[in-house]
């Protein structure tokens, strides 16, 4: 909010600069029309259960929790564009890609395993719909702390500690040139595995440099944290182990295994 209010004034004292000349209002910063600053009100956020995607086979799944729920990471104004924008976009933009072909009945699981690569339209909205997907579903406004069972066990076995997977997980993100992802996936081999993809790409698509089935994806494009972080990526990696639901990631890895 601070920041909001700061970047308005800024805006409105170019403005009272412009204005000035006129002989019009003086800005609301300026330190003699300080008592009539009117404060900008709060940002409000809609419903993310209104958010649907158009008609075709993938639709969105429910966010478990409001916009600002998830606060103490990341900001509402952030949590509300990212899930109403550019997840149901990409979900809108898949529906497109599939419309007409057999692959329309297909889970977004196989379409990505045997994804043609050179197909653009496909590689980044399906990428794009099965990334955010298990990005908001791995988020929880209790989240936090660490993982147990046999989640923290294979943690343990792999990396040595949780703290040793984080510092993993918070280097692939940093590393990560430009907009991606980072991961932790089990790899062909049944162990875990950290790494990172670019842009929408993910280790099911066929031909990366890693190759098996996320559990847990971290978002590092900017529009996933710039608006509170701006360039600070890594105190956005590091505030986001602070709403990871580990209940959920465990999920992930059961039904992984099984696999
Ligand atoms: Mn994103």
């Amino acid at each position: 909010m601070k920041k909001l209010f700061i970047l308005m004034c800024a805006t409105g004292l170019t403005f009272s600069v412009a204005t000035a000349k006129e002989g019009k209002k003086k800005s609301c910063c300026q330190k003699k029309a300080a008592t009539t600053c009117v404060k900008p009100t709060e940002v409000k956020v809609g419903n993310p259960a209104d958010v649907k995607a158009a008609s075709g086979p993938f639709q969105i799944e429910n966010l478990q929790y409001g916009y600002a729920d998830l606060e103490k990471a990341i900001d509402k104004e952030t949590m509300e564009i990212h899930f109403s924008k550019h997840y149901l976009g990409y979900t809108n933009n898949l529906n497109k890609a599939v419309e007409g072909k057999s692959i329309a009945n297909q889970s977004i699981e196989e379409i990505l395993k045997n994804l043609d690569m050179s197909n653009g339209a496909l590689r980044n909205n399906g990428g794009g719909f099965y990334n955010h997907r298990m990005y908001f579903a791995t988020m929880s406004p209790n989240g936090g702390g660490t993982p147990t069972g046999k989640l923290a066990e294979a943690i343990n076995q792999t990396f040595g500690s949780f703290d040793a997977l984080k510092k993993q997980l918070e280097e692939a993100g940093a590393k990560r040139f430009g907009s991606g992802w980072a991961w932790l996936f089990v790899n062909k081999q049944g162990k875990l595995q950290v790494g990172s993809t670019a842009n929408q790409d993910n280790p099911l698509m066929p031909g990366l440099d890693i190759s098996g089935t996320p559990i847990l994806g971290i978002d590092v494009w900017e529009h996933a944290y710039y608006l509170k972080y701006q360039n600070k990526r890594g105190a956005y990696l590091d505030a986001f182990f602070s709403v990871v639901d580990w209940n959920k990631v465990a999920e992930n890895y059961a039904k992984a295994i099984a696999q």
